[in-house]
């Protein structure tokens, strides 16, 4: 039967689940998104590995213009002062199809808004009420409109404002103590890299991660410095600590720097609607270190949009299992690349450089640590 689905939050999650209905579904829908524009500034770069390409491709993303994407070949890591560690290939989870993918995060949303941003896309709408009528959801807004629907999806971030409707069991976001500090940089910056690749330099307290967001390879920097505090007014104290271990990053630093305190869902919880659905970060936040964000809420949405059209019995149950199991790996993984990236202590940085040396190159273990979620 035909289902009329509302989905909260015009990020990647939202956009992906509507796209995908859009053009492969006869069910109903429309996004409701509480500001009055999506955001498309410059903005910061995205790592899509090929289990999210994979996805994209099926709504079109293979004939997206080259010029604005790259395909970097691996990652070389560092430590701080800019000595090589050792590298690992990428390019042995491609397929001809489905390739890792770096670009600036404006481009992904325009692209995906494209289908659906006329007929399908509702602005400056919070949810203020809802109600269960006839067996549906009534959604009231709080500029006095409503909705009457068979589905609700959450796609509204990891602060979700639908989970607060519909969960009495809490699940705030908790502060990493680490902050992200963002830049573009328009030219290479004073270090030996491989401008192709990702760049991955491991300091006391940070790393920095440097990857082409385009063929005119504009950089992507970000920087991850651990910090008990996040004072947007004090980010070039911080980032002095850093330049601290390698002056030649001062330039780098010198560009509009934008920063973001890092937060992570502490648990993965179930919905306790049979109606309401959480995607993307709603569903479960991560840490940056297995760039997988993205990557989770594409997934996320292509699960549920999987057995929304299947309409098998108990959606609910069969979304929670597989979401929460993947979430799993994503997370243990991100949290493992988190510990071991940050090292302040110099006999723990020898140990992990050996052991990565050593570890990169076991075809077995890389496969098992990042195939099994690159290869989804
Ligand atoms: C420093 C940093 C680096 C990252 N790098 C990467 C990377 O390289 N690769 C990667 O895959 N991921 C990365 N991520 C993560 C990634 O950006 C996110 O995981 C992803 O964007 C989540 O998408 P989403 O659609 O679930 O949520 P969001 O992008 O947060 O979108 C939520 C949308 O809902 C709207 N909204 C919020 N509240 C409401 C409401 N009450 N009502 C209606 N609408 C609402 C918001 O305005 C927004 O449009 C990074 C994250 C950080 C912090």
């Amino acid at each position: 039967m035909k289902k009329k689905i509302a989905i909260i939050g015009a990020g990647i999650a939202g956009l992906t689940l509507a796209n995908l209905i859009k053009k492969n579904s006869e069910n109903e829908f429309m996004l409701y998104e509480k500001q009055e524009s999506l955001s498309l500034e410059e903005g910061y770069g995205i790592q899509l590995s090929s289990n999210s390409t994979k996805i994209l491709n099926l709504i079109g993303f293979n004939k997206i213009e080259n010029e604005k994407i790259f395909h970097p070949s691996g990652v070389d890591f560092y430590n701080i002062q800019n000595k090589k560690i050792c590298s690992l290939d990428l390019t042995q989870f491609n397929t001809k199809e489905n390739k890792y993918t770096t670009l600036q995060r404006s481009t992904l949303i325009e692209f995906l808004k494209d289908e659906v941003y006329t007929q399908h896309l509702r602005f400056g709408k919070k949810i203020k009420e809802v109600s269960e009528l006839k067996g549906k959801v009534l959604i009231k807004f709080d500029d006095n409109t409503n909705d009457l629907v068979d589905l609700v999806i959450g796609a509204d971030g990891i602060f979700s404002n639908t989970r607060s409707f519909f969960e009495k069991k809490k699940n705030e976001p908790k502060f990493k103590k680490a902050i992200a500090v963002r830049t573009i940089l328009k030219t290479k910056p004073e270090l030996e890299i491989n401008e192709e690749k990702i760049s991955l330099m491991m300091g006391k307290n940070c790393h920095i991660v440097i990857y082409p967001l385009n063929k005119s390879k504009e950089l992507n920097f970000v920087c991850i410095i651990r910090d008990k505090k996040y004072d947007p007014d004090n980010i070039k104290s911080l980032v002095s600590r850093v330049v601290a271990q390698n002056s030649n990053l001062e330039k780098a630093f010198k560009g509009d720097l934008k920063s973001w305190p890092l937060y992570f869902t502490p648990q993965i919880l179930p919905s306790s609607n049979s109606k309401v659905f959480y995607i993307g970060d709603a569903f479960n936040g991560f840490l940056p270190t297995l760039a997988q964000g993205a990557g989770q809420s594409i997934e996320s949405a292509y699960e549920l949009f999987n057995l929304i059209e299947e309409d098998k019995e108990d959606i609910q149950n069969a979304y929670f299992q597989e979401r929460s199991k993947r979430a799993k790996i994503v997370r243990r993984r991100s949290n493992i690349n988190f510990f071991a990236f940050h090292f302040s202590s110099s006999i723990f940085q020898v140990i992990r450089n050996f052991f990565m040396k050593f570890l990169v190159k076991r075809k077995k273990f890389i496969n098992s640590y990042l195939g099994t979620v690159y290869k989804n």
